[in-house]
């Protein structure tokens, strides 16, 4: 264990860019079930139910798909500077900013491979509007009756030229720990499966065959349960969703999974996590050889292609998967 774990929380929120603001906004709410608190000009503030925080998703306007600032929070206040200090120190660039989507003050740094990640303590605990607001006091929102209703953002997979360099850049200076591995039969790891909690994964990083930087694989949306996943999977083919793989069950990490495509371009998983802490202290890193991830998915689903080479930013020339959901062309916003 690194000894500065504990410093980071957990992953807070993401900023995820899109070419297409409205529709990206419409499966956010229509298909993930998650609820808009604020639109500021060209980006719009999502929440999932059972998240604390003010906001899980910022949804911005941009001219390609892919990823943008990654909010990372911190255990204390001491701990944001202690982190910022150890950033600079090692050489990394960084920055103090206003904060964005309900944070306070944010430290802003970017990974080896130029993911920016933004280190916050200070945060906005949500309150429900009266329409919202649960049953029970131990639950900032009432579920939403409406798609996947998805329970929490999960975790983030970053594809990354360098998948060691970055992920001993979280282990290093952010604290992380190192859970699971693909390590290939040259020696050098295809990826890595970090968590800066009890949680088996929070941040991942998967090795970019294209050679570009600063991309994504995809984010991640936990849901109450397995069948969730089965239910978000009919709700994608009833509304012209692109399933990409699924729903199946991961070898690694065990996840129980679904793949689409947002229309944006991004895409997305649904998740369904949540029997897998890593409670030891000394979780030796269970590293996966290559023969053993030929052998495909926990259930024999072989990986398919487009794992490998569909990110956002789209490289250059293929397929970025974008499409517009009948449901706007419906209204007349197409
Ligand atoms: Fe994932």
């Amino acid at each position: 264990m690194t000894t500065s774990f504990g410093q980071l929380a957990h992953l807070g929120h993401a900023e995820l860019l899109t070419p297409d603001l409205d529709a990206t906004v419409w499966f956010c709410t229509e298909i993930l079930g998650m609820t808009e608190t604020a639109r500021d000009g060209d980006a719009a503030m999502l929440r999932t139910w059972d998240d604390y925080e003010q906001t899980s998703v910022v949804v911005r306007a941009a001219p390609h798909a892919g990823v943008g600032r990654v909010g990372l929070r911190t255990s204390s206040p001491e701990a944001l500077e202690a982190r910022a200090a150890a950033l600079l120190a090692a050489g990394h660039e960084g920055r103090w900013e206003d904060g964005v989507a309900g944070t306070g003050r944010t430290f802003v740094t970017r990974d080896p491979d130029g993911h920016e990640i933004g280190l916050y303590h200070d945060t906005t605990w949500y309150t429900a509007p009266d329409h919202l607001r649960p049953g029970l006091k131990n639950q900032p929102q009432a579920k939403p009756g409406r798609g996947v209703a998805v329970r929490r953002f999960d975790h983030v997979n970053y594809l990354a030229a360098d998948v060691q360099a970055n992920a001993e850049f979280h282990a290093d200076l952010l604290g992380a720990r190192a859970t699971e591995e693909i390590r290939m039969d040259d020696g050098h790891v295809a990826a890595r499966w970090l968590t800066y909690t009890n949680k088996s994964y929070d941040v991942v990083y998967t090795e970019d065959w294209t050679g570009a930087s600063g991309r994504l694989h995809h984010l991640a949306f936990a849901t109450d349960t397995r069948e969730d996943i089965l239910r978000a999977a009919d709700l994608c083919l009833d509304q012209g969703v692109p399933i990409e793989t699924g729903p199946h069950k991961h070898a690694i990490q065990q996840t129980f999974f679904l793949y689409v495509f947002e229309p944006g371009g991004n895409r997305i998983e649904l998740c369904n996590p949540v029997t897998r802490l890593v409670l030891a202290p000394d979780w030796p890193l269970i590293t996966w050889t290559e023969p053993e991830r030929a052998k495909g998915q926990a259930w024999g689903l072989k990986t398919i292609e487009s794992f490998h080479t569909h990110g956002t930013p789209a490289a250059a020339g293929t397929d970025d998967r974008r499409y517009r959901p009948a449901a706007l062309a419906r209204r007349g916003d197409a």
